[in-house]
């Protein structure tokens, strides 16, 4: 699989290629050539196959003969080691649990098969590879424990100082080793530009083998069709196919379903479920696409005010609204109703959503409402204790910590903390290179 730059100024690439610069010299996405077709019999008899080999099935067209056969076997089969289970709350809203990872969100599955893909092709680098990556919350800690102690691998992490959870803070801060977090003075978004900034800086990049961690990375995004499959495989009625509402931030994971459907995974309709950032609510509404600065809400991993994935989004529609419309609608929610969404699926359920999931579970119950007939599911995220802060005073009860998270809320933060300003951010880079040379 060939893969061009959505700028269109710089030259296709493979898989490995791809997957190591994250981001094309153009600063444009990287994109597959063409979109594989699943089989018919493989959709059909889905039920036949493992994870693994759904997984495998699923990406081998993408990554072709970047990695041998046997190896990119046991990469998917390292990536999906646990459950994702779909949960069924009552008779129509189901729920796609994919927080049973590591760090107790989706982008496990991302992070973890970018990370050994990277690993693998270290191997013929002979410079350090410095994974830049910003983060609103879970990506740091997915990406931090995906490359934790990968040889050859340095990762510096941004995230915004103050706007992500104390549960996520732990996770990004305490690994040590070779992962290093910096505590940028601003948002999600400046933490971003910054990134993009570094990449940009030839001056920087001739020094440093940088290469970014974020879902732009066609290695991040592309294995999180896994997931869709696997709730394809456990939907029961397959001539009803799902509603799939997906709390979208930087709309990487929404970009891989609606690609899973693209190459043939039967969908009713696909639901980008936003919180007040609702650039792409507008959008739809409106025809006019209008990046604006992020607003702090309580499912902050979707606090995006410029959404970088859904350029992808437009070109999987060759730039046409209308198709795009007839598969996908998207919601705004606010805080008040993501909170009382929260309440009402504990209560009646004894279900507990995290603030991102009750954004699906709320946007999805919508679009029922207006479609009668149909039913659905809404991917949950990540696992509510990352969120108790919000959570716990909306049910008046507190949340177990799973072992994974009580093991690092013991530990001390490490972070440098940095001004939003890109000088300090190429400076720490530079004293990091000098530290990796001693
Ligand atoms: C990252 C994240 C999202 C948003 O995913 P995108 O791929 O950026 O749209 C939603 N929920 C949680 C919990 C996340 O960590």
């Amino acid at each position: 699989m060939q893969y061009y730059s959505l700028n269109r100024q710089s030259p296709a690439v493979g898989f490995k290629e791809a997957a190591i610069r994250g981001q094309a010299p153009d600063k444009g996405l990287y994109f597959p050539e063409s979109i594989p077709v699943f089989e018919k019999s493989f959709i059909d008899n889905i039920e036949a196959f493992s994870k693994e080999e759904i997984a495998f099935n699923v990406i081998s067209p993408y990554v072709g003969d970047a990695i041998r056969e046997a190896d990119l076997r046991r990469i998917v089969s390292e990536t999906v080691n646990f459950d994702i289970p779909l949960v069924r709350i009552n008779e129509n809203i189901s729920t796609l649990e994919l927080f049973h990872g590591p760090t107790l969100a989706f982008k496990d599955v991302g992070a973890r098969f970018m990370s050994r893909c990277l690993g693998y092709f270290s191997k013929s680098i002979s410079e350090k590879v410095v994974v830049l990556v910003a983060t609103s919350g879970d990506t740091g800690g997915a990406v931090a424990h995906g490359f934790y102690d990968v040889p050859g691998v340095e990762v510096v992490i941004l995230y915004p100082s103050g706007k992500v959870s104390s549960v996520q803070e732990k996770q990004l801060t305490t690994l040590g080793k070779n992962i290093r977090a910096l505590e940028v003075n601003g948002s999600f978004d400046d933490c971003q530009k910054l990134v993009k900034q570094a990449f940009a800086d030839t001056s920087l990049t001739e020094q440093l083998f940088l290469t970014s961690a974020n879902s732009i990375n066609v290695a991040r995004w592309l294995p999180q069709q896994f997931y869709y499959l696997f709730a394809w495989q456990q939907w029961v009625d397959k001539s009803n196919p799902p509603v799939i509402s997906v709390p979208s931030g930087n709309f990487g994971n929404i970009c891989a379903g609606l690609l899973a459907h693209v190459s043939g995974m039967p969908v009713q309709h696909f639901i980008a479920a936003c919180n007040a950032n609702a650039v792409v609510p507008e959008f739809l509404k409106t025809g006019e696409y209008q990046p604006k600065p992020a607003v702090a809400t309580i499912s902050n991993a979707m606090d995006v005010g410029d959404p970088s994935n859904f350029v992808r989004v437009l070109e999987l529609f060759n730039q046409e609204l209308g198709p795009l419309k007839n598969v996908l609608t998207s919601y705004s929610v606010s805080d008040v109703e993501t909170k009382k969404t929260i309440r009402e699926v504990y209560s009646s359920y004894g279900y507990l959503p995290d603030p991102h999931g009750a954004v699906g579970y709320k946007a999805l119950q919508q679009y029922l409402q207006e479609h009668p007939g149909n039913k659905g599911f809404f991917l949950e995220t990540a696992h509510p204790v990352k969120f108790y802060d919000v959570v716990e005073p909306v049910i008046h009860s507190n949340i177990p910590l799973p072992d994974a998270v009580r093991g690092v809320m013991h530990l001390p933060k490490h972070s440098v903390q940095i001004d939003k300003n890109y000088e300090e951010l190429k400076a720490q880079l530079l004293l990091l290179k000098q530290e990796v040379e001693r």
